[in-house]
């Protein structure tokens, strides 16, 4: 074959690979790949199909070379990663790169002068984007006749196509990190929201002064344990509680130290009754105790162990002055309700225990009255 004939022949080779190249690179998925893995299928092109020993890319950023990727061809692992800064190729990389960046187009040097170390010859193809110059992708190959003008505008279109698929990488990656972005926050929002709701929940039952549960709570559980015992056929008792001129200690010492007066038979009566028990702050300075279980004569007892234990608070002003408190109680038990037969009236139960109250009040205060028969008062 005449030289002339080896010539067209290696073109068309040259041509049937490049051809290759493009297609293999526009079949990357610029959409799903993460940037690194983009660029090790894409260059790795190079080294597969046109068999160069070297291929990086290398992106320019305020002016300074920021090493992507390169690629060497190795004989054992058809392919290596290399930095190509500390090899002999950076400075011949940098020299062909200011030429590049000077002239805007591709360089191909066949051969490399014999100033630019290593030898052999290489293609240097501007990596541009629509906001002007990403970077570069430098080829090398030892042969010093190696890249032909087939590679040079291979090259082109190659970096073209690359250039779009880094920029679309980008985008989609950056969209990425948003939606992430906005999806953490929305979670951190609807925990917020969850706790904010939780909160609010248990606020709603809770009374803020005294931290007892509220009326709204003492309703909602005694009617469910007054059920529970009236199926059961257990007995249930009911203690309401007033302090007693509570409204002198308010004109005598002041509000905040009747405040302070009711936080601290609130922490007494919390300390006193049972887990199963339900105590709440009634309202003003009236709690109600229900006692799931509990028959009247344990009530009864129940009952005279707060009176005498509120008697003996060491509850004080803000200026250490002992405020002596005494209470009046009046209970209700389920048992001596015989027209109920069994039904839950929780109202009904109330009720009579606010008629003992208010017997217990008749009668002198700090004393207990139960609504049974209204004899036992006080008891
Ligand atoms: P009685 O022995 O008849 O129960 O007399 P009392 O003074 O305790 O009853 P009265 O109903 O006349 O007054 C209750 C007072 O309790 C009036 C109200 O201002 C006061 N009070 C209600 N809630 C609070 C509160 O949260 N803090 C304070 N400091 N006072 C309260
Ligand atoms: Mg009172
Ligand atoms: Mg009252």
């Amino acid at each position: 074959m005449t030289a002339s004939g080896l010539q067209w022949l290696e073109d068309r080779i040259d041509q049937v690979d490049g051809l290759s190249v493009l297609r293999a690179l526009s079949e990357l998925n610029a959409y799903r790949l993460e940037g690194p893995q983009l660029l090790v299928q894409a260059l790795g092109l190079w080294i597969d199909y046109l068999g160069v020993d070297v291929v990086s890319v290398q992106f320019l950023e305020d002016r300074l070379w920021r090493e992507a990727l390169t690629l060497a061809w190795s004989p054992e692992h058809q392919q290596v990663e290399i930095p190509l800064k500390k090899t002999p190729f950076w400075k011949c990389f940098r020299k062909l790169s200011a030429e590049m960046v000077q002239a805007q187009s591709v360089v191909r040097r066949t051969p490399l002068s014999a100033g630019d170390q290593p030898g052999g010859s290489a293609l240097m193809l501007p990596l541009g984007g629509d906001q002007g110059l990403l970077g570069a992708i430098f080829l090398y190959h030892a042969r010093a006749d190696f890249f032909t003008p087939a590679h040079e505008r291979l090259g082109a279109i190659f970096a073209n196509f690359l250039a779009q698929a880094i920029v679309t990488n980008r985008l989609v990656r950056h969209m990425h990190e948003e939606v992430d972005q906005r999806v953490a926050a929305m979670d951190a929002l609807m925990q917020e929201t969850l706790e904010l709701k939780k909160k609010y929940e248990q606020l709603s039952f809770v009374d803020e002064l005294t931290q007892l549960y509220n009326r709204r709570f003492f309703f909602q559980e005694a009617k469910l344990a007054l059920a529970r015992d009236t199926r059961n056929d257990a007995p249930f008792s009911l203690i309401m509680l007033d302090v007693d001129h509570f409204k002198r200690i308010n004109d005598r010492y002041g509000h905040s130290t009747g405040d302070e007066v009711l936080r601290c038979i609130s922490d007494f009566l919390r300390a006193s009754v049972r887990e199963t028990d339900i105590l709440s702050r009634f309202g003003g300075e009236e709690f109600a105790l229900a006692l799931p279980g509990t028959d009247c004569s344990g009530a009864r007892r129940v009952a005279q162990m707060l009176l005498d234990g509120v008697r003996r608070l060491p509850c004080r002003t803000g200026k250490g002055e002992l405020v002596r408190i005494t209470i009046s109680l009046g209970l209700a038990c389920r048992t001596s309700l015989e027209y109920l037969n069994g039904e839950t009236d929780l109202e009904r139960l109330l009720h009579n225990a606010d008629l003992a109250l208010y017997a217990a009040k008749e009668g002198g205060r700090d004393q207990c009255c139960a609504y049974e028969e209204m004899t036992h008062c006080p008891l």
